[in-house]
């Protein structure tokens, strides 16, 4: 038995990376999980069969899918909105469909999946969002749109803090660093950068991640809400 047995957590975006270890180590804790996923279904299939967790086709930049696939998930204790993507470049050329995409999923679908999942949640519950070291800190150009959009989750953060506190529920963002996932790999081409500007000069594992994400979820982490909580190696300080 543990905090997580039997309670009922959404992961937007759970079918490869940090989204992935997040419903790992849920699974592991005992809650009974579910999970969004878009474009990658064999990796999506890969991680149900695996955990036992369910998996849910939902594409968080179609926001009617979005909202039925959370309000079709019922009365939440956690909810992770993990689902993100990234493009960078110089924004003199970025492709505007891809930018406008960007803030799609980032943005625009971490405001309706909260205030969907607020809508049925427990009290008590958890909603924690997946933001970025670079809503505070851009280390060089070609950040723009990306940066934008992670700087915006922690409004939204604050916002349904003071929305849904009255019922005991949290809202905070977790902002990693550098982690080592498809979207930015430990061997990539902006490791060296990356890492120079680190104290500890490694990518985070997902599951370092994770474990920030279950201890916000916790109930001894009742009273910490509307926060930023940076877990990034020192990128940002
Ligand atoms: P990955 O690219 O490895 O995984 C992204 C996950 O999000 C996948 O499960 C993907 O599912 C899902 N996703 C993306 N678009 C959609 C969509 N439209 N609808 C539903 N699900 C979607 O990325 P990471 O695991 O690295 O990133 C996860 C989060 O962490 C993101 O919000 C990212 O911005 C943030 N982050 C990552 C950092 C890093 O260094 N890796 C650093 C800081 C923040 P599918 O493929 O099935 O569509």
């Amino acid at each position: 038995m543990s905090e997580f047995t039997g309670k009922s957590v959404m992961v937007l975006g759970g079918s490869r990376g940090i989204g992935a270890a997040i419903v790992r180590h849920f699974v592991a804790a005992g809650a009974k999980v579910q999970f969004s996923y878009s474009g990658s279904p064999d990796a999506a299939a890969a991680v149900a069969a695996e955990t036992g967790a369910t998996a849910v086709k939902a594409d968080s930049a179609n926001r009617d899918e979005l909202i039925a696939a959370v309000a079709a998930a019922g009365a939440l204790d956690i909810m992770i909105i993990n689902a993100g993507v990234a493009i960078m470049g110089d924004p003199l050329t970025l492709d505007p469909d891809a930018v406008d995409r960007l803030i799609d999923i980032n943005v625009r679908a971490v405001y309706f999946a909260g205030v969907e999942a607020g809508r049925q949640m427990h009290d008590n519950g958890r909603i924690i969002i997946i933001g970025s070291v670079n809503g505070d800190r851009v280390p060089g150009p070609g950040f723009t749109a990306y940066a934008m959009s992670k700087s915006a989750v922690q409004g939204a953060a604050r916002g349904l803090a003071r929305d849904f506190g009255p019922r005991g529920i949290t809202v905070n963002v977790v902002q990693p660093g550098p982690v080592d996932t498809d979207m930015n790999p430990a061997g990539g081409p902006m490791a060296p950068m990356m890492h120079g500007a680190m104290a500890i000069k490694r990518h985070a594992h997902a599951d370092e991640v994770a474990s920030m994400v279950l201890f916000l979820a916790n109930p001894v982490a009742a009273m910490i809400t509307g926060t930023t909580q940076t877990i990034d190696g020192g990128l940002g300080i």
